[in-house]
């Protein structure tokens, strides 16, 4: 048997990390069996789908690289096929149409929770044989007694009791068929083997098997995942920072550092932190997922991020680095490859965004720092500067080693330690104090940038001298 799963989105907002760790989950699984991966957009809430969350989703399983192999299927394409298994339903007196009233349905409802019950249809139109001119739903025939039981793969052995059940509405009054029985329609037809969602639907499952049977199919294995929680203990959301996937790619986070880091929230391998794809698509089982609900950590995440960056190979990085200096509007033709500012940069960047920041200095024009300028172009600086500026003018060879030469002889020659001279050169190159060790700067800066910020830079330290007398 072909394992079959699926990531069932409702296109209402941007892709939250819980939802792209259940996409991941049921991914790794498909790959792990050699299956399918398939993705559905549930799209039936005409007031809260957008096109723009559909495009939300395929940006975001795109950055994360989480192919699908059949889909995109969009369930308001389907409205047909729903409304023929619902006829079908009918036709076999397994659902009914119901004509109570909105009125009717409230009164209800009040009454039963005047008396504390749980509110539930009380099954009125379930054998009613006239047929009234008024608008009707359709009501599915749950069973009124015994009990749904099933194995999930995460929470085990669940049973729930069909007295709790009400006859759910399948077709609302405008046609429109609703969730558990689209869900339903579609698990079966697209044959899905494996149903790994959020646990938020753990109490739709047992209607869901109801319809199933009702419909003469086997109902698919379960797996629901306990959901994620910010540091509050509370459901994960807005609140607690960051929770669209899109926008971590905007904050400098690599895809595998936050695949890796969804991966661990509610599964792990013995201690292992840090795992490759091809490693999680041996690893992985669902039935090793946690039952307990996780707790979001962005400092852990942070120091994948910052694992991944020092790890990967540059060319990798630089093509997530590449979109980050886009959006900073930076042109990187003008300056030193990312494959070589990557290594320089990534002990001191934790995020790709910080990275691209910290470097634009490179590719552009220099921004200096007030107070990074009066602390270190002094009088003081001028000699410094005069001196490297004349000993790389004669360089014939722009070489990291070549510079570390020059820099050095001008310490010996001037009898100051390096931190003395690579303080005042790296704030007239770069405008600030920070920056990868002073010979590959300048290397990464080249010859005509370095040695014009040098003459710039001596201006303004005779200047900031002139004004502080
Ligand atoms: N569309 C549902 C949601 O976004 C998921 C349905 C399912 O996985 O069964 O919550």
């Amino acid at each position: 048997m072909t394992v079959r799963t699926r990531f069932a989105p409702s296109p209402t907002g941007y892709l939250h990390v819980g939802s792209a760790r259940t996409a991941l989950y049921s991914w790794l699984y498909a790959r792990k069996m050699q299956g399918i991966f398939i993705l559905r957009i549930e799209d039936t809430d005409a007031e809260r789908s957008t096109q723009e969350s559909v495009q939300a989703i395929f940006d975001g399983m795109q950055w994360l690289n989480l192919g699908y192999d059949e889909g995109p299927f969009y369930q308001t394409k389907r409205y047909d096929r729903y409304r023929e298994v619902a006829d079908q339903l009918l036709k076999e007196d397994k659902a009914y149409r119901c004509y109570c009233t909105k009125e009717r349905l409230e009164a209800l409802r009040a009454e039963q929770t005047e008396k504390k019950e749980k509110p539930r249809y009380d099954g009125f139109c379930r054998n009613r044989q006239d047929h009234p001119n008024t608008p009707s739903v359709i009501r599915f025939k749950n069973p009124q007694g015994g009990v749904v039981e099933f194995d999930d793969l995460v929470f085990g052995k669940l049973v729930f009791n069909n007295q709790e059940l009400d006859d759910l509405i399948i077709v609302r009054s405008d046609n429109a068929p609703t969730y558990n029985f689209t869900v339903v329609v579609d698990d079966w037809e697209m044959k899905i083997t494996h149903v790994i969602r959020g646990d938020d639907h753990i109490n739709n499952t047992p209607r869901q098997i109801n319809i199933l049977r009702a419909l003469g199919v086997t109902p698919p294995l379960y797996a629901h995942l306990p959901m994620i929680l910010g540091s509050d203990g509370k459901r994960l959301s807005k609140r607690h920072g960051a929770v669209s996937v899109m926008q971590y790619r905007e904050e400098g986070f690599l895809p595998e550092a936050l695949l890796n880091y969804l991966v661990r929230l509610g599964w792990s391998h013995g201690d292992q932190e840090i795992f490759s794809i091809e490693e999680l698509v041996k690893l992985f089982e669902v039935k090793d997922v946690n039952r307990s609900p996780a707790a979001f950590n962005p400092e852990k995440l942070l120091w994948l991020n910052h694992h991944y960056i020092k790890t990967s190979p540059p060319e990798h990085v630089a093509a997530e680095l590449a979109w980050h200096m886009q959006r900073l509007g930076i042109d990187v033709s003008n300056g030193p490859a990312l494959t070589e500012l990557i290594p320089a940069m990534a002990e001191r960047a934790k995020t790709l965004k910080e990275m691209a920041e910290k470097s634009t200095y490179l590719y552009g024009d220099v921004q200096y720092n007030d107070e990074a300028v009066s602390q270190h172009l002094s009088a003081e600086a001028v000699p410094v500067l005069a001196a490297i500026q004349a000993g790389l003018s004669a360089l014939k060879d722009w070489q990291k080693e070549a510079i570390h030469e020059v820099i050095q002889q001008v310490g010996e020659t001037l009898a100051l330690k390096l931190g003395k001279i690579a303080q005042p050169i790296r704030v007239a190159v770069s405008g600030n104090t920070m920056s990868p060790p002073i010979d590959i700067t300048l290397f990464l800066l080249g010859r005509a940038r370095t040695l014009e910020r040098l003459a710039v830079a001596q201006g303004l330290a005779e200047k900031s001298e002139a004004s502080r007398q």
